[in-house]
């Protein structure tokens, strides 16, 4: 039988059809954050909710791209903070938001003109928010836009250190992980900070305000993390929402800016399932040693390759320049480079046969969708653990052993195996039946994400009772 696909076209619907009720959400200021946050509204939208989004003027979306939302900005001195160490900025957000946030919730819950506030939603990130929901008694929901295998290693923070696995020591790097068989210690969600305390601060006020929270939504579906989402659900207490793929529930907007066009003009071009594409999200750094010896394994490779080099990706440069100007000529004959690329229409695209990737949560999901084997490369925290499971458990992505300094050789080998080996078969067989998976998901006839959606509505909707009751 068909399955019934939701159709989530944010679409305008009268005000009387919204029931009054309205959702305020808070996204931490950070591509791979806001964009699912943005889905998320514009999949409530559908439901009949009015949104509102509350934002730091710091790397706020566009407006006018959502003229069905409603937006508020937060005014906060945080550009001028260095972002290179995203713990010291996540302290310095979760600082400096904590009284604007609060007072634009209180000035939004007694604004007459609006419709009323159900409940906010906000990122997992945004560790102050719990105590914001007591003191304004609103109910308030989690949105964690990392997988629930990753979200439950956090969890398990105190007792990781409790056993001495962390903070990680160098000489136990390959040790297993008793407790998670399928992790090694080099696999543990960490980041290099100058601030290692505060890590493991904002680790734990991120699980305990999931853990009081009225809620926790993730971005993923229960056939692809069901062990975790079942250990979770025992381990919080709150209701879990893995209502994902969120992109695959919302049409996909078409390229705009002239540098996304060109690189699906470019793969318009190419042979079917021949290009690499090669993007490691938004906010991952390379050193120029690394840089240079990926573009080398790209070129050596002789395999066309689509690649994002954003500005930042490489520390101290913005572009392509600390390339030998030889090289530079190579790749471009073989590859296109773009500061930016529309990933989703990437993906999807015929041309694409691998996705070399750094396992950010929402590049590993976009992946599995579209049925893309990934070349896996993770950076730091979550991603280390997407990167193993997409090997592992899913085994639909290679990976580099040789630790931290990967060599041109190393590369042109794995994109070998990738491309032509029986091993880049194997993966590929088996992240098409992971796609197929994620869009039977979605089914109106007993889809596991259409039916936490369903719950999540009605759960927010039981919201209002206790809201307006106490108003
Ligand atoms: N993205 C994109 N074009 C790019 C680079 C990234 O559209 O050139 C999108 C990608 O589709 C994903 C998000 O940015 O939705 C990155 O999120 P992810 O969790 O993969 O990584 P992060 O950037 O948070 O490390």
């Amino acid at each position: 039988m068909e399955k019934q696909i939701m159709s989530s076209t944010p679409k305008k619907i009268k005000m009387e059809e919204r029931k009054g009720r309205r959702v305020v959400l808070f996204p931490l200021p950070f591509q791979g954050h806001i964009r699912p946050m943005i889905q998320l509204g514009n999949l409530l939208h559908t439901r009949g909710f009015s949104i509102t989004i509350v934002h730091t003027t710091f790397n706020s979306p566009d407006p006018s791209l959502y003229p069905h939302f409603t937006f508020h900005f937060l005014h906060e001195d945080i550009l001028s903070q260095s972002q290179t160490d995203i713990i010291a900025f996540l302290k310095v957000l979760n600082t400096n938001c904590l009284q604007s946030f609060t007072d634009c919730l209180a000035r939004l819950l007694s604004d007459d003109h609006e419709s009323p506030i159900s409940c906010f939603i906000s990122d997992a990130g945004f560790t102050f928010t719990g105590e914001v929901a007591r003191q304004l008694n609103l109910p308030r929901l989690v949105l964690r836009t990392g997988g629930v295998t990753s979200f439950f290693v956090f969890a398990a923070f105190p007792f990781l250190r409790e056993k001495g696995y962390l903070p990680i020591q160098e000489s136990r790097l390959e040790e297993q992980v008793a407790e998670f068989p399928h992790l090694k210690v080099k696999d543990l969600p960490v980041i290099k900070t100058c601030d290692p305390d505060y890590l493991f601060e904002h680790v734990s006020g991120m699980v305990n305000g999931a853990k009081s929270s009225a809620g926790v939504i993730f971005n993923t579906f229960q056939e692809l993390e069901d062990a975790a989402i079942a250990a979770l659900s025992q381990d919080f207490q709150v209701p879990i929402f893995p209502i994902g793929p969120f992109h695959k529930l919302l049409p996909n907007s078409p390229p705009t800016q002239p540098d996304q066009t060109a690189a699906i003009t470019w793969l318009d071009k190419q042979a079917p399932s021949s290009v690499i594409y090669v993007s490691f999200g938004t906010l991952a750094a390379l050193n120029e040693q690394d840089f240079v010896e990926i573009a080398w394994g790209l070129a050596n490779s002789k395999q066309p390759f689509l690649w994002v080099v954003r500005p930042g990706l490489v520390n101290g440069s913005d572009w392509v320049d600390l390339l030998p100007k030889g090289l530079i000529g190579d790749l471009r004959e073989r590859g296109l480079i773009v500061k930016w690329a529309p990933q989703l229409q990437v993906l999807a695209h015929p041309s694409v046969a691998v996705f070399w990737t750094h396992n950010g949560w929402n590049s590993t999901l976009e992946s599995v969708c579209e049925g893309v084997p990934m070349i896996c490369m993770p950076c730091f925290t979550d991603q280390k653990v997407n990167a193993r499971y997409a090997r592992d458990i899913w085994r639909v992505g290679l990976g580099f052993e040789s630790g931290k300094l990967i060599e041109r050789e190393e590369i042109e080998r794995v994109i070998r195996r990738a491309m032509v080996g029986e091993e880049g078969k194997e993966i590929r067989k088996r992240v098409l039946e992971w796609k197929e998976k994620a869009r039977d998901c979605l089914g109106a006839n007993n889809g596991s994400s259409f039916e936490s959606l369903e719950r999540l509505v009605s759960h927010i909707s039981s919201f209002d009772s206790l809201v307006f009751s106490s108003q």
